[in-house]
């Protein structure tokens, strides 16, 4: 079978397995995002989950040999929930990011990674394949720009033309000369917008994102938030769309297309307090199927914490004194005793300073006066 052919079966394969958008580009290397991810590097802007091998990241052909080509997919994921819950006064709700609703997404482009991968080999018995979705060496991002999935926008996500930037990513390198797609022109335009909205200033530039200033990253560390971001996060207990949702490109795009995403309004928008004392199994038989809950229990309950002191939750200072006194993780000791600060009231007054001569360790000592002081 021609190359061509090939190509356009395969295109149509995709599209009957759920794949939304499908480009293809070759295995040359990315020299100038080689040049990019160095200097973020030495700007210290990069969030450490990433592969930290910049040649691997940046040649196709150090990850598989006789590589030609790359193929790119996107599958769209949605932007809007039915029946969303509203938290009110007594029952606050916190929200996951769009990428964490529905099923984990590395599970579900890896499924469709598999297909095309056994469809491939059905058709191409000595081809030689490699895929991967986030985790993997490639840049994701940048391979779907080169294969025309879509732009580079300024808030650092691709956006298509059909789907905005709600897309989750994956890639497959082989060794077929597959002909490459022309990438796309870029709409951004004049339009600042997600830089000027940005609540971090994350966005330094156009197109540059420092990471450790990024909310999606800082909610998943595992410390203590850093004092400057803990009144900045609101009630995100997991990710961060902001740059996204101001995006005029992404207005409209609502993308219900895969029961697979919809997400579960319960699990997608939480109520805060059941999160302060969940148990490591019910953490795991509820949220484990999610993206979202890839960094275990510890990050997403400091979160809920902060969303607590964000929205001042009085009913909610019991609870964050019991555990201040007895969690048996700094971290969340610590973080409760600032949110008590925040939340203030005499029960919450009390607490700190009784907390204050019975806490041993300094970290925490830190923050009950940090508490304390904010009362
Ligand atoms: Fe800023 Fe949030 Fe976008 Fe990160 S995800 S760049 S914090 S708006
Ligand atoms: Fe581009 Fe404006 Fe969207 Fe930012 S908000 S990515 S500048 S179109």
């Amino acid at each position: 079978m021609k190359v061509a052919e090939l190509q356009s079966e395969l295109t149509e394969y995709a599209k009957s397995i759920g794949v939304d958008k499908i480009g293809f580009t070759t295995a040359s290397p990315f020299h100038e995002l080689k040049n990019r991810l160095r200097r973020q590097q030495e700007l210290g802007f990069q969030s450490g989950f990433e592969e930290s091998d910049v040649e691997l990241r940046t040649e196709p052909l150090k990850l598989l040999d006789g590589a030609e080509s790359i193929i790119a997919i996107a599958l769209a994921y949605p932007s809007r929930m039915e029946n969303a819950p509203i938290g009110k006064k007594g029952a606050r709700r916190g929200i996951f990011c769009r990428a964490s609703w529905g099923v984990d997404y590395h599970v579900a482009v890896r499924e469709r990674l598999q297909l095309i991968e056994e469809w491939l080999i059905a058709r191409v018995p000595d081809v030689k394949i490699k895929s991967m979705v986030d985790t993997g060496e490639l840049v994701d991002r940048a391979v779907a720009e080169r294969a025309g999935i879509g732009w580079s926008g300024k808030n650092c996500s691709i956006i298509t033309p059909e789907f905005g930037s709600y897309i989750y990513l994956g890639e497959l390198i082989t060794n077929i000369p597959f002909i490459p797609d022309e990438p796309i022109e870029d709409e951004c335009g004049d339009c600042t917008l997600c830089i000027d909205v940005c609540p971090t200033g994350a966005i330094v530039e156009a197109g540059q994102l420092n990471s450790q200033r990024c909310i999606a990253f800082l909610t998943q560390t595992k410390g203590f938030l850093p004092d400057e971001f803990r009144s900045k996060i609101g009630n995100r207990i997991y990710g961060c769309d902001t740059c996204q949702t101001v995006c005029p490109k992404n207005k409209g795009k609502i993308n219900w297309l895969h029961e697979e995403f919809k997400p579960d309004p319960e699990l997608a928008k939480p109520l805060l307090q059941p999160l302060l004392t969940i148990s490591n199994k019910e953490f795991k038989a509820k949220f484990g199927h999610v993206s979202g809950s890839w960094r275990g229990k510890k990050p997403i309950q400091r979160n809920a914490i902060l969303a607590l002191a964000h929205f001042k939750e009085e009913a909610a200072v019991p609870d964050l004194i019991d555990i201040m006194k007895r969690d048996e993780r700094p971290v969340i000791r610590g973080t409760a005793a600032w949110a008590l600060g925040k939340i203030g009231g005499d029960e919450a007054a009390q607490a700190l300073r009784a907390a204050k001569v019975r806490e041993q360790d300094p970290e925490v000592l830190l923050e009950i006066q940090k508490g304390i002081a904010l009362l």
